[in-house]
């Protein structure tokens, strides 16, 4: 089952380690989980949740990948820079999981990245010992 995570802007960064600590299943002793975001304009990423930072992420993504550049893909949807920056991501993360717990370093945090927001992203959680 998938949970879900509400974004509340076009490019909006969301630390969902909690969610994804909270989907592993409570007999899990040791293994590894699976973090995939089911879609074409988000990504999912492993780094530090600290708030200057986040902003840094976004101008970053932003600076790489103009709005507007005359791609060809804009006459579809006009969204043709998500798809882009969510390119520069991955889909997916995989953290290892001791005694059903995240083995996550003291920084890292598991980020979603929404590259097209505000929108409800899913996020599926695979844990495999
Ligand atoms: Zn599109």
């Amino acid at each position: 089952m998938p949970f879900h995570v509400e974004t509340t802007d076009r490019l909006d960064i969301v630390d969902i380690t909690d969610e994804v600590e909270a989907a592993i299943p409570d007999d899990f002793g040791d293994g590894l989980c699976t973090v995939f975001v089911q879609h074409t304009t988000a990504g999912v990423v492993v780094n530090e949740a600290e708030q200057r930072l986040l902003g840094d992420i976004e101008r970053y993504l932003g600076e790489l990948v103009p709005d507007e550049d005359g791609y060809a893909h804009d006459a579809l949807d006009g969204n043709a820079d998500s798809h882009l920056r969510a390119l520069l991501l991955d889909e997916s993360v995989s953290v290892p999981v001791r005694d059903g717990t995240l083995a996550v370093g003291t920084w890292q945090s598991i980020l979603l990245l929404d590259c097209d927001g505000p929108r409800t992203r899913s996020v599926t959680v695979t844990c495999t010992s």
